[in-house]
């Protein structure tokens, strides 16, 4: 069979093609997850935000010059007004083929009422982030969330045909001892679960040092019960999966502090504002809302965006020390978008 899908032109200085875009459509949210955010977060005024129109330019600019993926991120992209329309829009991209997927990352808040739009769009898959199934802690760690909000929203999005990875940040002391039962849980529904680590992202107002649980440590939990055979499956993300032979199910290990995962690094992230963040790690970037607006076609931010990706660096180097709870960067994680 011949494939015409294009190769991406995007590629960098050590030879790692990016073909995967992340969006982080808005750096509001309707929660304030503890190692996300501090509970007096300050928003961007809206005049900073790219418009619907202006990111519908961008992520076609790098659909052209051969992304072949696209996650929408936060802050909770859900919260966006109008973003089923900018969905509905780009869509475009997977009918004419020049995109594979379009999926999103979403605290679940929002499922309900927009599961089954997200599928007539074209979205096959979301990542929701569930780190707890306790609705006291749920309460907690998000400082009001609702879990029944989010179960009727997964509830919703496996009517609409979603396939669902639960994102869980492990955190010491607070949700380990509900990772193997997550785990059971996740795999009884068909969704795959992938364990975080926490990164140093943005100041919060706990100690990163104390919530830090090293995914090694849940492996080895993990094996004192199931067998976990390694497997090839990988998806655009970082994860690393394993097959869990007793549940049939996958579970994925993001370990962006204990373990490196730069080297097969193929990942751009936009923020809101149309900053382009060569690394999640890494304070280098890249302008691109200034090119949109100085020019209406797109040869400028086009250029911005070749002259970037030739910048982009080898790796990231986080490191949470025993005393030290300083950000490796400084802006949340809602900013960047996960
Ligand atoms: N609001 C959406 C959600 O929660 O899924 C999307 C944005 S959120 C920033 C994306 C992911 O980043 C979530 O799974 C969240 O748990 C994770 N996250 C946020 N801050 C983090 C940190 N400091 N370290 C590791 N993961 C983090
Ligand atoms: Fe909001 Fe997601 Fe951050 Fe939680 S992790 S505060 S849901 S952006």
């Amino acid at each position: 069979m011949v494939d015409n899908k294009k190769t991406t032109e995007l590629v960098d200085p050590f030879g790692r093609a990016v073909d995967y875009l992340r969006v982080s459509v808005t750096d509001r949210c309707d929660l304030r997850c503890v190692y996300c955010m501090s509970e007096n977060m300050t928003f961007l005024p809206r005049k900073d935000l790219l418009s619907l129109e202006e990111l519908d330019r961008v992520c076609s600019v790098f659909v052209e010059k051969g992304v072949r993926r696209l996650r929408l991120t936060g802050g909770e992209p859900l919260v966006r007004r109008g973003l089923m329309n900018f969905i509905k829009d780009i869509s475009r991209h997977l009918r004419s083929g020049d995109l594979d997927e379009i999926t999103i990352t979403t605290n679940g808040t929002q499922l309900s009422r927009f599961a089954s739009q997200l599928a007539d769009y074209g979205v096959k898959r979301i990542n929701l982030s569930l780190d707890t199934r306790d609705p006291q802690k749920f309460h907690d760690v998000t400082r009001w969330g609702e879990l029944a909000k989010v179960m009727a929203g997964i509830d919703a999005a496996r009517k609409a045909g979603l396939a669902i990875k639960v994102n869980m940040v492990a955190l010491k002391g607070f949700n380990d001892g509900e990772i193997i039962d997550t785990m059971k849980w996740c795999h009884d529904l068909g969704m795959d679960l992938t364990m975080i680590e926490t990164m140093p992202l943005g100041e919060i107002d706990g100690d990163r040092n104390e919530q830090y649980l090293p995914l090694s440590d849940v492996r080895n939990m993990l094996r004192k019960e199931f067998t976990l055979k390694d497997i090839a499956y990988k998806t655009a993300g970082p994860a690393r999966y394993v097959e869990v032979e007793e549940t049939g199910g996958k579970i994925g290990f993001i370990t962006p502090m204990s373990h490196s995962f730069c080297e097969s690094c193929n990942r751009v992230r936009l923020t809101c504002t149309g900053t382009l963040y060569l690394c999640l790690g890494k304070d280098d970037a890249a302008d691109l809302r200034a090119p949109l607006r100085a020019s209406a076609d797109n040869d400028l931010v086009s250029r911005v965006i070749d002259e970037a990706i030739a910048r982009k660096p080898k790796g990231h180097d986080f490191m949470i020390g025993r005393d030290d709870s300083t950000p490796a960067v400084n802006r949340h994680m809602s900013l960047t978008g996960g």
